[in-house]
């Protein structure tokens, strides 16, 4: 029996805390939100009309919630939007393939490219012969990957090969890596430039796959050529166009890739904000990115950590309208091609980045959060601790803590307000395989969401930034001194405050 436990908790019952976490576990919006936001809005590239109608979605949610909010704008970007893919085998035999064009890849005509596949010769003897063997691409698409010689991830092999075999598959597939990169090394070119030389050459499109080691999942980035089609195919696909171009089946494909070009276009941040009752200029922000990358709808980087701090505002709004410092949110944009929208906020408010009691960040995926370091700053303990205090047992026992821990360099925006001195952390979750699965890929959808984690961040979120804004005292800033890095034997600096890139894309 643990009454006793229970009662001594019961006394010490903060209203506001419980009804915290009723709201989020009787009421919660978290299904909806993703629901808009994955499937609605869908991914959230910066300078898409999709991260526009994102901003737009944000500003017209918390403004029904009675929350003031607005986009603030940062920079411009090239404008792009995706259209329509296909590729399409259509020689030996017809098979619609799984893939799609990178990111700021110029279109095809709606008839698409249709053109046999070729792949890379695997005997480069140097960048002379290449150079003579290079016109061979003309009006091919051209294979630029290594042909990966299993699907499966290793965590599979591992669990049902012999110990003989999976040993043999990783030795074979090191050293076919290893030749791999000799051979383009051998070009004369490297696996980015030679990207360029073929387009020059006047091949008709690029096919790459870049594998994720995880089942039928790949990294998707942006496109490397200016004018000719490049696209991502899953594994398999790959691999069968791959097989029928060595073995001299010539394959052909046809891809149609009908995205758009817009010019330059603004882009920006979501700001919303509950207004402090008793010291309306000291803040605490909750922070996530709002954008992605677009190879699937962002739901784990960062559409989780985004419906984290919306909802964690809607609670708040409700049940503890009248704060005592400001809460403030931040919906940055850009933060995949380096922290751009949150750089943007830092070097824009100076005012308000002085005057920040706490910020929370979550940006590394569904899971619940596991850790918790106090990046750096010399009395984190003291405050971090007794806000955790009030966050409920089922969830504080999964965070491990870390004091004074060091400063975080670049992983995500709390990053930003870190090297401009302000206390900002990060809530960092458990990993739900979101290196392989997830971050950066074709799979990062809304089925991967785990709701009870996020739900679990919610109300972590919501009772930090409660407890922050009622703390009577201001948060100390004082840095430790930093211990030296031992691989460098140096000692270690603070992070130091960079300016965004505020004109993304524009040649
Ligand atoms: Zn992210």
């Amino acid at each position: 029996m643990i009454l006793g436990t229970s009662f001594t908790y019961a006394q010490e019952k903060d209203p506001i805390v419980e009804s915290i976490i009723k709201e989020a576990n009787e009421n919660s919006q978290l299904e909806h939100l993703a629901h808009e936001l994955m499937d609605v809005v869908g991914p959230r590239l910066v300078g898409t009309p999709q991260m526009k109608h994102a901003h737009d979605w944000a500003v017209a949610k918390y403004t029904k919630w009675g929350i003031l909010a607005r986009n603030e704008k940062w920079g411009e970007w090239r404008g792009w939007e995706r259209g329509i893919t296909h590729v399409d085998m259509v020689s030996p035999r017809v098979q619609t393939l799984d893939g799609m064009q990178l990111a700021w890849n110029p279109s095809t005509t709606s008839a698409g490219v249709t053109a046999e596949v070729m792949a890379l010769p695997g005997n480069i003897q140097d960048s002379t012969s290449f150079a003579k063997w290079l016109p061979n691409v003309k009006g091919k698409f051209v294979l630029v990957s290594m042909n990966q010689p299993t699907g499966r991830p290793d965590y599979n092999w591992e669990e049902y090969a012999t110990e003989e075999s999976f040993k043999k598959m990783k030795d074979d597939r090191d050293a076919q890596s290893k030749a791999w990169r000799a051979n383009i090394n051998k070009t004369g070119y490297n696996g980015r430039s030679i990207i360029a030389a073929i387009e020059s050459a006047g091949a008709a499109g690029i096919v790459q796959s870049r594998w994720s080691r995880g089942f039928g999942v790949n990294k998707i980035f942006s496109a490397r050529t200016k004018k000719i089609p490049t696209v991502d195919l899953e594994l398999e696909d790959y691999g069968m166009l791959y097989r029928l171009a060595e073995y001299g089946d010539k394959p052909i494909i046809k891809v149609v890739a009908e995205s758009k070009e817009l010019g330059v276009v603004p882009t920006f941040n979501t700001i919303a904000e509950i207004r402090g009752s008793e010291k309306p200029d000291e803040y605490v922000i909750l922070s996530a990115h709002f954008d992605s990358w677009d190879g699937a709808t962002g739901a784990t980087d960062n559409g989780t950590g985004t419906i984290v701090m919306m909802e964690a505002m809607r609670i708040l709004k409700k049940l503890y309208p009248n704060p005592k410092r400001t809460i403030l949110v931040g919906h940055w944009g850009s933060e995949e091609q380096g922290l751009n929208g949150s750089r943007g906020f830092v070097e824009d408010h100076p005012k308000i980045v002085d005057n920040v009691q706490a910020l929370f960040n979550q940006d590394n995926g569904t899971g619940r959060v596991v850790r918790l370091s106090g990046g750096g700053f010399l009395h984190s303990y003291e405050y971090l601790t007794r806000w955790l205090e009030a966050v409920p047992e089922d969830i504080k026992k999964h965070i491990e803590t870390e004091f004074p821990g060091i400063p975080g360099g670049g992983g995500s925006d709390y990053a930003s307000f870190l090297a401009a001195g302000a206390p900002a952390f990060s809530l960092s979750s458990l990993s739900w395989d979101y290196w392989n699965y997830t971050w950066h890929t074709n799979r990062d959808t809304y089925d991967k969401i785990v709701f009870d984690d996020v739900r679990s961040n919610t109300i972590l979120t919501a009772i930090l930034a409660y407890k922050a804004s009622e703390d009577p005292n201001r948060t100390s800033r004082e840095q430790i001194i930093l211990p030296t890095n031992p691989r460098t034997g140096k000692q270690r600096t603070w992070p130091t405050k960079r300016s965004p890139n505020r004109k993304g894309g524009i040649d």
